[in-house]
């Protein structure tokens, strides 16, 4: 599809929160996705950790069926070296919720875009828009494949809030926590499937095998701490893993690979932003709260936020700023819980409590 074009709703981002609440606003609304990318990344995403309680969220998009035939691991026990010395073991069976899973991240991510493009979203890739103006009531976007309007605009655009940032939105985002990871190959034969988490002086790992026989170690690090340039050595980083006994347990005999690196503290966009940028906007997902990944969330808030902003939306056809009150109130919410649990977490190894990284986050 290129040209011009009258939808309900233009999301901005195809990413798991863009193309959830396309598929949950059709087939009432005319919606619009824009992806900048042409194609699907390469390297599959990190992030891989899915909690029990987004099987609802995945049924409210018909999605449950598909998901469970698609080879998904489920999450096994989770062990950690985090508050104490010495190692702590939590059974996911207690989960109420149910245990989650460890995904197979591009095919859930090709999952979600085939829904959405089944449910009858239009989907432009390779498409970002280059102007935005806000005219009688209507967003009107002009990209490379045409120009488009619609009353409601919404920021999907992950981490980056690059639209919201467009528009003018100020967002907060000063933590410089970078995840440094791999994609280990340690084949399908191995059974222990427990998620290790281990603090250590300037930072913390984890490390959890995946559905295709891979391995993800994970370190996360401050982004100026100078050894951060030492561990972009694929070697080096295995061998800083493994001189912790819970890791170096899993990891004896894999070969180091590729290193790859991604901001990953807390970002947001405060929601009393969101008005700002002008009547029927939104911004979901990572675009209006990126976890830090200790909090292995991002993905169900991703979803659960397009179910809350698809409730808004639909209660705001006629009048835009209807909805977007509760939508506020419900992600503040959201946002002091987070940070509250997250701090929580930053505290427990009491022991570091004097190094730098870890008083940066009390
Ligand atoms: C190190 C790390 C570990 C993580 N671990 C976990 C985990 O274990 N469990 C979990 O649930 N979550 C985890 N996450 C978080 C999870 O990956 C994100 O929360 C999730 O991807 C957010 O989805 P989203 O749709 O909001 O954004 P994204 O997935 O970032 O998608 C945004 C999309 O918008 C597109 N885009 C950006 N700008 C534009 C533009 N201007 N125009 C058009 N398109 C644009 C991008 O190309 C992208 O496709 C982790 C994150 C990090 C960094």
């Amino acid at each position: 599809m290129a040209g011009q074009g009258h939808f309900d709703a233009i999301i901005v981002g195809a990413g798991p929160a863009g193309l959830a609440l396309a598929t949950m606003l059709r087939p009432e609304l005319r919606v619009l996705v824009l992806e900048r990318r042409a194609q699907p990344a390469k390297a599959p995403p990190i992030g891989e950790s899915l909690p029990g309680a987004t099987a609802v969220l995945l049924q409210r998009l018909q999605l449950w069926e598909r998901f469970q035939q698609a080879g998904h691991r489920e999450r096994g026990g989770a062990v950690a070296v985090w508050d104490q010395e010495s190692p702590v073991w939590q059974d996911a069976i207690r989960d109420p919720a149910g245990p989650g899973w460890h995904l197979d991240r591009g095919r859930f991510e090709a999952m979600l875009r085939q829904r959405a493009l089944e449910a009858g979203a239009d989907l432009l890739e390779g498409c970002a828009p280059s102007d935005i103006r806000h005219h009688q009531g209507l967003w009107q976007l002009a990209t490379p494949q045409g120009r488009f309007q619609a009353p409601v605009l919404v920021d999907a655009t992950g981490r980056s809030g690059s639209l919201g940032r467009q528009l003018g939105l100020k967002r907060q985002s000063g933590d410089p926590l970078l995840c440094l990871y791999s994609f280990l190959e340690q084949g399908s034969q191995r059974q222990d499937s427990t998620l290790r988490l281990q603090a250590d002086a300037q930072g913390w790992w984890y490390t959890v095998p995946l559905p295709q026989g891979q391995r993800v170690l994970a370190y996360h690090l401050d982004g100026d701490d100078p050894q951060g340039r030492q561990l972009r050595r694929p070697e080096a980083f295995l061998a800083k893993a493994r001189q912790h006994p819970l890791l170096a347990e899993v990891l004896a005999d894999l070969p180091p690979a590729q290193l790859r690196c991604r901001a990953a503290g807390t970002s947001l966009l405060p929601v009393e932003e969101l008005p700002k940028a002008g009547p029927g906007f939104l911004a979901i997902g990572d675009a209006l709260l990126a976890f830090d990944p200790i909090a292995s969330q991002g993905i169900f808030h991703s979803l659960a936020s397009a179910a809350s902003a698809t409730k808004a939306i639909k209660a705001g056809l006629d009048h835009p700023d209807l909805g977007l009150g509760a939508y506020q109130q419900e992600m503040q919410a959201v946002t002091q819980r987070y940070l509250w649990h997250l701090k929580a977490s930053y505290q427990g190894p009491r022991r570091f409590s004097q190094e730098p990284f870890w008083q940066r986050r009390q």
